[in-house]
C-alpha cells in the first residue's frame, strides 16, 4: 500500500511539473523512474581505494534525483564547482515491484531488469563532505549524474550474479571486476534497503563501483560495459 499522501487541491498549478523521466528498455518500452538509490563502497578494492576498510558493516545509501538520469549517447557537460570529476561505473538494477521488509529469498522476484550506469561524481566535493561529515548531495547529485544505458528486462537477461563489469576512457581501461565481486549482493541490498523506505516499481539502484575510479575532462569519451547488457557510452563536453 502507497502511504504517500497526496494533497488533491483545487485551482490553477503556480508551474508546470515536472516530466516524468522514462527510461528506454530493449523491448520498446519505457520505464519511468520513481528515485535512484546508491550503494557506497561496495567493491572491496574501490573501499580500499577510498581509504576504507571493507567489511561487512551494513550497506550505506545515498540517492541521486531521477532527473539526473541521462541515455546512453548523450554528451554530458563538466559540471560546474569541481575540478575532480570522477567515473564510477555500476550495475543498475531496476525494480518491478517494491514493499517493505523484503526478504531475501524473496529480492529476485522484484526486479524489473538490469542495465549499465556510470555514477559521476564531484570526488573534490564528496571527499570535502565526507571530511566534515557532511551530506554527499553536492559530490553525488546533479543534473546528468547518471548516464545509464537502455534497460534490459529480466526476462532477457535472467538473474545476473556474475559478469565482466568494466569501464574505458578513450579506450584505456579504467575499471574491471566481476559481479561476483559484490560485498552485497543485490537481493541482500534490495532486503536492507526495505526496512528503510517503502520501495516500489520505478526505483533503481546503482549497486556500487570496483577499483580504479578516476577523473576525466571535456573531450573524454566513457564506455561503460557488463558481459550481456548494452554499453553506456558517453562523451564528456
Ligand atoms: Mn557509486
Amino acid at each position: 500500500m502507497n502511504i504517500n499522501v497526496q494533497t488533491q487541491g483545487e485551482g490553477p498549478l503556480t508551474h508546470a511539473p515536472a516530466d516524468p523521466v522514462l527510461w528506454p528498455t530493449t523491448d520498446g518500452t519505457l520505464y519511468p523512474i520513481h528515485r535512484i538509490f546508491c550503494v557506497g563502497r561496495n567493491y572491496a578494492a574501490h573501499a580500499r581505494e577510498m581509504g576504507k576498510d571493507p567489511d561487512r558493516d551494513p550497506p550505506f545509501f545515498f540517492t541521486k534525483f531521477p532527473e539526473s538520469y541521462v541515455p546512453s549517447e548523450h554528451t554530458i557537460a563538466y559540471p560546474p564547482g569541481t575540478s575532480n570529476y570522477h567515473f564510477e561505473v555500476e550495475l543498475c538494477v531496476a525494480l518491478a515491484e517494491g514493499g517493505r521488509d523484503i526478504q531475501e529469498k524473496d529480492a529476485a522476484g522484484k526486479i524489473a531488469g538490469y542495465a549499465v550506469g556510470l555514477d559521476m561524481t564531484r570526488r573534490d566535493l564528496q571527499l570535502t563532505a565526507r571530511e566534515q561529515g557532511r551530506p554527499w548531495d553536492a559530490g553525488k547529485n546533479f543534473e546528468e549524474s547518471a548516464p545509464m544505458a537502455a534497460l534490459h528486462p529480466v526476462a532477457e537477461t535472467g538473474i545476473l550474479t556474475t559478469g565482466r563489469i568494466a569501464l574505458s576512457v578513450n579506450g584505456e581501461t579504467k575499471q574491471e571486476a566481476d559481479l561476483a565481486d559484490l560485498i552485497w549482493s543485490v537481493d541482500e541490498i534490495i532486503a536492507h534497503l526495505s526496512r528503510f523506505y517503502e520501495l516500489r516499481a520505478g526505483d533503481v539502484i546503482m549497486t556500487g563501483t570496483p577499483a580504479g575510479v578516476g577523473a576525466v575532462v571535456a573531450g573524454d569519451r566513457m564506455i561503460g560495459e557488463i558481459t550481456g547488457l548494452n554499453s553506456v557510452e558517453t562523451d564528456v563536453v
